[in-house]
């Protein structure tokens, strides 16, 4: 493989790349080598007002114009460009993020879908009509929100935007995209394939910079209509504040600390290199990673054993060698930042991985943590490869300690009772719930948060609603004069 790293990643901007106003260019580096990897533009102040301008301009033009017909012939034009340059994002996404190509792979290939899908669910938008009273006829008219402004972390840098752009287009909606500054690369690449299959300049927008500043100035613009935004909770609670004046629409899909519930009747075969996968897979930066295992007791020290066996044996390497399992962290940073919590566990047992690896690379082992639900480390978001796992008595404890946790994003329970995998499905709060499958997001399957997890849905139905507004219109079809007062 080869991609074109050397060339220099403008901001994309109005349907071209455009330099930034204030000259900010940074190298990126590889976090699997630590070897230099691209060097991007970085908006600020000026390119997001650049930025916003366009967007409005292309609402009140040929982008607000573009019926919904040919939104859905430009959502599955782009879903065919990224089929056919699947080569160059995959490469360029495993390298920015240092995650394993094949996980890259299946993220694009979700990518596709999520555009064919919203593609295709654009024949859905539509308003109501009734009478009401025989004097009065009430219809209602869907109208996209208008520019809306979405920030996306690093983890998953092209799924989380194609997550955000495909529904804000298929509803009419133009955008501004803040990906994160650490990996900026596959959503700029996004933008120019926007423009190149036929979207509208300023229908699609990206403008890479730094949160507190670039990202935070962008969500207190006038010019934007609504927010979405996905990253830690933390920055969600700032995002509210943020975009209260004036006041925006907003959608919050922030942080996750989900359980995996193994009852002792579940078939062991499945369940338990399932869990392994579901914290492992993307090194644990997934929002619904599933970091708490909790297993019934008389399974308990089997189930930690085995997790620890399976642990040693995922393939961690080369991002780009199609064997790998695990690549790297995304940075040395947050490399430090995940040994932490592992260090700081003492109240724990770490019984697999937990070792700073040697080498250049942002690396870190598959790491196994027996331990109990009150401690940091099954209580915070780790946010990386390690697993806590936690024994409980029988169901009711077990539903227990699953909500015992600020986070309600998604939650997984192994069983052969099927009775008692629906009876668990309800009393969970958490935003999606999986029994006997590990999986998480499909296109059409409404995603998000309950509690601290946040609010809004993406990729279902529901996420086109929270792009669209509703007007309601009444009209007098009375045969007689309306005159209130009589007058
Ligand atoms: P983060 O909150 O630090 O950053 C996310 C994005 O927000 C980045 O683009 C960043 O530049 C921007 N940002 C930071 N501060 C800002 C501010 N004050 N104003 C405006 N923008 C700002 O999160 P992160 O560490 O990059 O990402 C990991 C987090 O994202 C985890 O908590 C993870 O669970 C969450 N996440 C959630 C989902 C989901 O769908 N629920 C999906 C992926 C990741």
């Amino acid at each position: 493989m080869a991609v074109a790293t050397d060339r220099e990643f403008g901001l994309f901007i109005g349907g071209e790349s455009a330099e930034p106003a204030a000259g900010d260019v940074r190298g990126l580096t590889e976090p699997a080598t630590g070897e230099p990897l691209a060097r991007a533009a970085m908006a600020g102040e000026v390119d997001v007002d650049r930025a916003v301008d366009a967007a409005r301009a292309a609402i009140e033009g040929e982008w607000g114009r573009t019926p919904g017909t040919e939104r859905a012939r430009l959502l599955h034009a782009l879903a065919d460009a990224i089929v056919a340059n699947r080569a160059e994002l995959a490469e360029l996404e495993a390298r920015n993020v240092g995650k394993a190509i094949s996980s890259v792979k299946a993220e694009l290939h979700q990518a596709v879908e999520n555009f064919r899908y919203y593609g295709s669910a654009i024949a859905t938008i539509g308003g109501r009509a009734n009478p009401i009273g025989g004097s009065l006829l009430f219809y209602s008219l869907k109208e996209p929100v208008g520019v809306a402004a979405q920030i996306v972390p690093w983890n998953y840098p092209l799924m989380m935007a194609t997550w955000k752009l495909a529904p804000a287009l298929a509803a009419g909606c133009s955008v501004v995209l803040k990906p994160d500054a650490q990996t900026p690369l596959t959503a700029i690449r996004l933008g120019e394939m926007a423009t190149e299959v036929g979207f509208p300049p300023g229908a699609v927008n990206v403008v890479p910079g730094d949160g507190p500043t670039t990202g935070a100035y962008l969500v207190k613009h006038p010019g934007v209509d609504k927010v979405a935004f996905t990253g830690s909770t933390k920055t969600g609670g700032e995002i509210m504040r943020l975009a209260s004046d004036p006041v925006k629409r907003v959608t919050l899909e922030l942080g996750g600390k989900s359980p995996n519930l193994v009852f002792a009747d579940a078939d062991l075969d499945s369940a338990l290199p399932s869990s392994a996968w579901s914290i492992f897979y993307a090194a644990g930066q997934s929002c619904e990673a599933r970091s708490r295992m909790l297993v019934e007791k008389p399974l308990y020290d089997e189930a930690v054993a085995t997790m620890a066996e399976l642990a040693a044996g995922i393939k961690v390497g080369d991002p780009l060698d199609p064997e790998t399992q695990m690549g790297s962290l995304v940075s040395q940073a947050h490399r430090e930042r995940v040994h932490g919590f592992v260090e700081r566990a003492t109240d724990g047992e770490v019984v697999a991985g937990g070792a700073l690896p040697d080498g250049a690379g942002a690396f870190y082992p598959p790491t196994v943590v027996a331990t109990t639900n009150d401690t940091e480390i099954a209580q915070e978001e780790v946010f990386g490869p390690v697993v806590t796992v936690i024994p409980f008595d029988d169901e009711k404890d077990a539903i227990r300690i699953a909500n015992d946790v600020r986070y309600g994003l998604m939650a997984t329970v192994w069983t052969g009772d099927p009775a008692r995998g629906h009876r668990i499905a309800a009393r969970i709060k958490s935003g999606t719930v999986g029994i006997n499958m590990p999986y998480t997001a499909f296109p059409g399957i409404p995603f998000g948060g309950y509690k601290q997890s946040g609010f809004g849905r993406e990729l279902g139905l529901e996420t086109l609603d929270l792009y669209l507004e509703t007007k309601s219109v009444i009209v007098g079809t009375g045969a007689r004069p309306i005159n209130p007062f009589g007058l």
